[in-house]
């Protein structure tokens, strides 16, 4: 807290010891030695230098999804082998940086990108392991998810698709088939999605196998939701309930392993952007709390109608209803509408808590903004 009171602002505040409580408990389900499961962290959550070290200190393999994120990883110590490259719209420029660099894994998401992958491979004389990325066409969206795994997504092969895409995929010599990849979607609090996705990796399993072709990994995605209501009560997902719901639906081959892809769940809440209060404005219908964050600087509430929960660092006295809002000429740049806060005063610090993921990663430079140094609970 004396260490933000200074703090030149708006700036994002990582909580390391949380982080690597997170990671604690993450090894504690799955252990680096683990003869099956392997945890990634999926890098677009949030890619900050300092975090991805926390991830390679760990054995934490990394999920990317450009070539600029693998240069990170490696420069953050992950062992090129436990890269995967995933994406709808590789190119291939990053392909040949990937292949160079010798990853684990593409994922890939089309037959065009499988020929593409297989004619670089062959021009700089490497072979490429691939996966495919199967649409599972679970139904997330009934439950307010935020889906990727339908089949009018833009990701992924569709299951209909897929035999004619393995037929094409066993004609291509430098390609090694490793297995399958399927991520259904973002923020999911209840493991009945990951039950049912266990299940239609079994049906899939077979049909991969009747072509003849042999699963080495299996890749379920990321997708596991964080409390963003209450971060000081559960600040680390459950990840024993997570984590056992595959051990328990999931029959995996003998030397097949299950790889996972986390994101928010491990970076969520040991992030928080702080912003200073610039004007508390009376309108006719509502008091605004103006600080000096915006869109710029998490997105997620103008993009996706999140909320995230804002703590007063300065005051405690008193109780009023503000809209919090941010200074970018965009009626979407607000945070919270009829929020709960102390009185707010010109100059008081505002937490937005559980920004860790999706936030910094998410930031622009509209309006010329710009965020100021991070800080860092070590
Ligand atoms: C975004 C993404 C993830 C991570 O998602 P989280 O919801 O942050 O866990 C994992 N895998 C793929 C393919 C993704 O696109």
């Amino acid at each position: 807290m004396e260490q933000l009171r200074e703090a030149a602002t708006p700036c994002y505040f990582y909580d390391l010891q949380l982080l690597r409580e997170t990671l604690a408990a993450v090894r504690r389900e799955v252990p680096e030695n683990d003869p099956a499961f392997r945890v990634h962290y999926a890098v677009k959550a949030n890619s900050n230098p300092r975090i991805l070290g926390e991830m390679a200190a760990q054995g934490l393999g990394a999920d990317c999804v450009s070539g600029g994120e693998i240069e990170l990883a490696i420069a953050a110590g992950v062992p090129a082998g436990r890269i995967v490259f995933a994406g709808v719209g590789k190119t291939d420029e990053e392909i040949e940086l990937a292949l160079r660099a010798g990853i684990g894994c593409f994922n890939v998401e089309s037959e065009p990108e499988l020929l593409v992958i297989n004619e670089l491979a062959g021009r700089i004389g490497k072979k490429a392991p691939v996966a495919l990325r199967v649409n599972p066409n679970i139904d997330a969206h009934t439950h307010h998810y935020i889906t990727t795994g339908l089949e009018e997504n833009k990701f992924g092969i569709n299951l209909e698709l897929l035999p004619g895409v393995l037929r094409v995929l066993k004609g291509l010599e430098n390609l090694e088939f490793q297995g399958i990849h399927l991520h259904i979607g973002s923020q999911i609090l209840t493991m009945e999605p990951y039950a049912l996705l266990c299940e239609r990796v079994a049906e899939l399993q077979r049909t991969i196998e009747a072509e003849g072709l042999e699963l080495k990994s299996i890749n379920v995605g990321g997708g596991l939701g964080i409390d963003y209501e209450n971060p000081d009560a559960n600040p680390i997902p459950d990840f024993r309930e997570y984590f056992s719901t595959f051990r328990r639906h999931m029959q995996l081959r003998e030397g097949q392993t299950l790889h996972f892809e986390l994101g928010r769940a491990l970076v969520a809440q040991c992030g928080s952007l702080i912003a200073r209060v610039l004007y508390v404005k009376e309108g006719t219908a509502k008091k605004f709390v103006i600080v000096d964050a915006g869109m710029t600087e998490l997105i997620r509430p103008a993009l996706y109608g999140a909320h995230h929960r804002i703590e007063n660092l300065t005051s405690s006295e008193g109780e009023e209803t503000y809209d919090v809002v941010g200074p970018v000429c965009e009626s979407s740049d607000c945070f919270a509408t009829d929020e709960r806060l102390p009185l707010t005063h010109r100059g008081d610090l505002l937490a937005l808590r559980s920004a860790g993921a999706y936030g910094e990663a998410m930031s622009s430079a509209y309006n010329c903004r710009h965020l100021r140094p991070t800080l860092y609970r070590n």
